[in-house]
């Protein structure tokens, strides 16, 4: 009898490229649903009724947002507090994911398609989002099949150690010491091109999510997209940055 041993999480080779994507603004849009749902789960949960307007969402992570709301509002920062708003949050998703017009970006499909396709690039993400939040969001919009895991803003106020959370991740994906130079971070704000400087990583910033073109080459991305419709050109420049 022959038995064959398949290990989990077969090595990828050194020439191979890790990429890291964000969600929010570089993948899809929700248009809102995030916010909305986390309104929504304040004036439920909290008697919180007020807009997030005046608390930044893109690029940060849901601990940091759930940190800054809390303390504003005057609520305390307990572990049962975070649960409560979380789960709170997580139960309103869906429906307003259903409700609001949102919509996976100009040719990010295709892209994942295209690169899922490849033995010389690997896709994982690096989110802001609660490990939840961002599944339900990936499902709803139909593209959670390509990937299998990733560093999720449950863990992290901070988005620069979020990144370490990843390399730490693709470390051990991977089995051996991956290196910054190895990865690429993919996102849309000043805070994606800043966790990936804190990492050693290379950067592709793309202009679909609140940030314009010219906001992003200010902070000097390796790569900078507007978007990502002509795949080809978009699977070339993640291959060659
Ligand atoms: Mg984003």
């Amino acid at each position: 009898m022959v038995i064959e041993i398949i290990a989990e999480g077969e090595p990828i080779g050194m020439q191979s490229r890790i990429l890291l994507f964000d969600i929010d603004g570089t993948l899809l849009s929700t248009g809102g649903a995030g916010q909305i749902a986390m309104e929504q789960a304040l004036a439920a949960e909290f008697d919180v009724p007020m807009p997030m307007d005046n608390i930044p969402t893109a690029g940060r992570t849901d601990r940091g947002i759930e940190n800054d709301v809390f303390s504003r509002y005057g609520i305390e920062i307990s572990d049962a507090n975070r649960q409560r708003f979380m789960e709170g949050y997580l139960q309103r998703l869906p429906d307003c994911l259903s409700q609001l017009d949102g919509g996976l970006l100009p040719g990010v499909p295709q892209l994942l398609q295209s690169l899922s396709q490849r033995s010389d690039v690997y896709l994982s993400l690096l989110t802001g989002n609660y490990q939840r939040g961002a599944w339900t969001k990936l499902k709803y919009f139909g593209i959670d099949g390509f990937f299998t895991e990733g560093a999720f803003g449950d863990l992290h106020a901070d988005r620069d150690d979020l990144a370490r959370v990843a390399m730490d991740l693709m470390s051990e994906r991977m089995q051996r010491v991956v290196a910054g130079s190895e990865i690429i971070v993919i996102g849309d704000t000043p805070a994606d091109i800043r966790c990936a400087r804190a990492i050693g990583a290379t950067v592709v910033a793309v202009a679909t999510g609140i940030y314009s073109a010219e906001q992003l080459q200010e902070r000097q991305p390796d790569l900078l997209l507007t978007d990502f419709r002509d795949t080809e050109r978009v699977v070339s420049g993640l291959l060659n940055v």
